[in-house]
């Protein structure tokens, strides 16, 4: 197999042969057809997350086939296509998995940070939290599903019945989730970074009643607004956007440090939460979902040997929707 590989921290990913590695018992091994590239991977090759370890095999967006089973793994076929997502496994003892909160499992493996992941061209996954993906949709279309619309679905879920609802960074992430907000029907407030008329555009053509800069006052109070972009500072600028009693939901992994801010502008029972990782119902739930309502990604294809270059666009903001790497 080939990968793209974390040698150290902070330098590019590497192209390296690797041996073929064969299932354990419970294990799948997945021939990968296509991996999303999501913000996570840039924190991981940055090393701003608590648990850095290298050498490492970045992504955790990973559609394929399997091709190769380990004992006891019921359910999957050969052959069969599946999503293997960031949650990799989880011990399913610890107090968090037994209140079925297994996202915050106290043992858990991630795919791409701390289990090898889906830059590359097969991938051993835990059977039990792959996802079958049936054979409607392409490869390269689904998977920015399995975290961008996952950790998307559940920072949704978090905003109860909001019906004014802001997003901060129109990405990966943001576009899909305007979808779904849509389709439920929720009136969606795009924010983007200053001066992307491009990116304002884009969120107008997929329903958003609004769109503007991250440092713009909505027109209208929202109910809840979603962080994804990874600036503390849209923190307080979204308390300010939401009404009394509403609720700011911070979705991604890292954020730089959050600005002080003045005691009335979280008065009133407004609410600040983050989302942490996903549980397996997630994927059920917005998967099943995600197919009922026909959800059209927009992804920008590389090559997987260009996986640095995928990182840098990404960063940069430099495509619209998300990036796909195809081996
Ligand atoms: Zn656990
Ligand atoms: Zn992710």
């Amino acid at each position: 197999m080939h990968a793209m590989v974390l040698r150290r921290l902070k330098t590019p990913l590497e192209w390296m042969e690797l041996p073929d590695r064969q299932p354990a018992p419970g294990q799948i091994r997945v021939k990968i057809s296509a991996c999303g590239v999501c913000r996570t991977d840039l924190h991981v090759v940055d090393g701003e997350l608590a648990e850095p370890r290298v050498p490492i095999v970045p992504g955790h967006e990973i559609v394929g086939r399997i091709d190769a089973l380990g004992t006891g793994v019921e359910g999957l076929a050969i052959g069969a296509r599946v999503g293997v997502p960031w949650l990799g496994q989880t011990c399913g003892v610890c107090r968090y998995c037994r209140m079925e909160r297994e996202n915050l499992c106290d043992s858990p493996l991630f795919t791409g940070y701390t289990r090898d992941g889906g830059y590359a061209t097969a991938a051993i996954a835990d059977a039990r939290f792959a996802f079958p993906l049936g054979e409607r949709g392409s490869d390269v279309s689904l998977a920015p599903l399995l975290c961008a619309g996952l950790i998307g679905w559940r920072s949704l879920v978090m905003t109860g019945e909001a019906e004014r609802l802001g997003l901060y960074g129109f990405g990966a992430a943001a576009h899909i989730l305007a979808q779904v907000a849509r389709w439920q029907g929720r009136s969606v407030f795009a924010f983007t970074r200053r001066g992307d008329t491009a990116g304002q555009s884009f969120a107008l053509s997929l329903g958003a009643s609004w769109a503007g800069s991250s440092d713009d006052e909505p027109p209208e109070p929202l109910d809840a607004a979603i962080i994804f972009a990874p600036l503390g500072e849209l923190v307080p600028r979204a308390l300010r956007a939401v009404r009394k009693g509403g609720r700011v939901v911070c979705a991604g992994i890292h954020m730089t440090d959050i600005p002080t801010l003045p005691y009335r502008w979280l008065w009133e029972e407004r609410e600040i939460r983050s989302v942490a990782n996903l549980t397996r119902q997630d994927g059920i739930d917005f998967l099943g979902l995600a197919a009922q309502i026909g959800i059209e990604t927009r992804t920008t294809s590389y090559p997987l040997e260009q996986a640095n270059e995928a990182l840098a666009d990404l960063k940069a903001g430099r495509f619209e929707g998300a990036a796909v790497l195809v081996p």
